[in-house]
């Protein structure tokens, strides 16, 4: 257990210690075979941090977290990076969706959730992006309708990852049509396995099938599975989204271990073992190919902490965050053109057996979700350039209209 007024490097060593015992090595680590695999095995792995006090280390105390600041999580971070981590845990679950629940959640409602989260018992997803389009988030036309005791859920949402194996997600839906478009949501909690949710699997270029969508026909909700006040969703969404802007960036305090995109923050072995691998140590070519990696990854590093560092002190605008997804989103694509580049024409011809060849290949295919997971680049340059750079809004046909009356909002999941 954490002692009280343990400093961070205090901390820092019972971590390393701990880590040294009870987390397996990267180095170790072999592949699960499925999806359904690796799921079991991150749920025991976030159980061990549980068990070892490792867990949540920024989430509330009275709800079964550590309770302390973001240095400490920091800390813990850099330790565990050669370690096996529950990286499945950390986004959406961890870092965007139990991060919005300690925000705007009830106390009953953290207390159902967030101890079960942390136990690793309840993976979450986002039911946000509906077939009309994910960048207009606000256009939302799912519906949901109060019924006595309870709201009744029509409409689709899609692109959710890995719905069929989650257990829980947080859905916005249209409460009201009276209203412009921002006023008339609702940010529901919502189990997934239940009747009433059909999950379809969407195949994918690199032939995954994670994305889902999923059918909602007169599905029951109960009343205190409101998330925040009927009608201001998009205040929880806003907020949920800000979480994802830093979580998906790197910036978050809410995840442990390294970030997305397989990125560590430190030296990054794999593009020296690709050029040594394709024979190009000694090339000239191939070695700036190198250089241009890790600098991205030190410029990462130095962002992430000036962002988290000016949005904490005031001194940036909390949507700041955008400029972590942006980066992430640029150099993620660079990454794995630069995985291919190295390879050089080893590239287009992995053997069957080849699990690391095979998987740059996959992450080359689906590189640009990068680019769109957690909000377009263009979304996120627009969000720049309006919210932290302080430009004129974009114009928009839909302001202060009441959404019924708003072109194109045919209402086509009305009961
Ligand atoms: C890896 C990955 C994981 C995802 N996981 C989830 C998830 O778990 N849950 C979920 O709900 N969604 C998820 N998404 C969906 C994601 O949020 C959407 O793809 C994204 O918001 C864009 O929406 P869209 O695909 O409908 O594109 P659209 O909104 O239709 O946009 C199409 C194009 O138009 C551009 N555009 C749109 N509006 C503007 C504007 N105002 N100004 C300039 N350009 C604009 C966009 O940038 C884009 O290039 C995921 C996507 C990916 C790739």
């Amino acid at each position: 257990m954490t002692t009280v007024n343990e400093t961070v490097e205090e901390f820092r060593l019972r971590a390393r210690t701990w880590l040294a015992e009870s987390m397996p090595r990267l180095d170790d680590r072999v592949a699960p075979a499925t999806r359904a695999e690796l799921l079991d095995h991150d749920r025991e792995l976030q159980r061990t941090l549980w068990d070892g006090g490792f867990a949540g280390i920024c989430f509330p105390a009275d709800h079964g977290g550590l309770g302390l600041d973001p240095e400490y999580q920091q800390a813990f971070t850099q330790e565990s990076l050669p370690y096996d981590m529950p990286f499945t845990f950390n986004v959406p679950t961890l870092g965007i969706l139990a991060a919005t629940l300690v925000d705007f959640g009830t106390k009953e409602q953290k207390q159902r959730h967030l101890p079960a989260i942390l136990r690793g018992e309840e993976l979450w997803v986002q039911f946000l992006s509906e077939p009309t389009g994910g960048s207009d988030l606000a256009g939302s036309l799912t519906r949901a309708d109060r019924d006595g005791d309870v709201w009744i859920m029509n409409g689709s949402k899609i692109w959710s990852t890995a719905a069929y194996e989650s257990d829980y997600a947080m859905c916005l839906a249209r409460t009201n049509w009276d209203v412009p478009k921002h006023r008339g949501l609702t940010m529901f909690i919502v189990k997934i396995h239940q009747p009433g949710i059909q999950i379809d699997q969407i195949r994918q270029v690199d032939g995954s099938m994670e994305f889902c969508q999923e059918f909602f026909d007169d599905l029951t909700i109960p009343a205190e599975n409101v998330i925040g006040d009927v009608d201001d969703g998009w205040s929880v969404a806003s907020r949920l989204l800000l979480h994802e802007r830093a979580a998906v960036g790197g910036g978050s305090p809410y995840t442990s271990g390294r970030t997305l995109g397989g990125a560590t923050r430190g030296r990054d072995p794999l593009m020296v073992r690709l050029a040594r691998r394709a024979g190009r140590v000694d090339d000239p070519i191939a070695r700036q190919l190198v250089a241009d990696a890790h600098v991205d990854q030190l410029v990462a590093a130095a962002l992430v902490s000036r962002v988290t560092e000016g949005s904490r002190s005031g001194s940036l605008a909390p949507a700041a965050g955008a400029i972590l997804k942006l980066f992430n989103a640029v150099t993620g694509v660079r990454r794995t053109e630069i995985m291919l580049e190295l390879a050089g024409s080893d590239a287009i011809d992995w053997a069957e057996d080849d699990e690391e060849g095979n998987s740059i290949a996959n992450t080359f295919l689906s590189r640009q979700g990068y680019c769109l997971g957690g909000g377009s680049n263009e979304i996120q340059r627009n969000i720049i350039s309006e919210r932290v750079l302080g430009m004129p809004r974009e114009w928009a046909a839909d302001r202060d209209v009441p959404f019924r009356d708003v072109r194109g909002n045919s209402m086509p999941t009305t009961r």
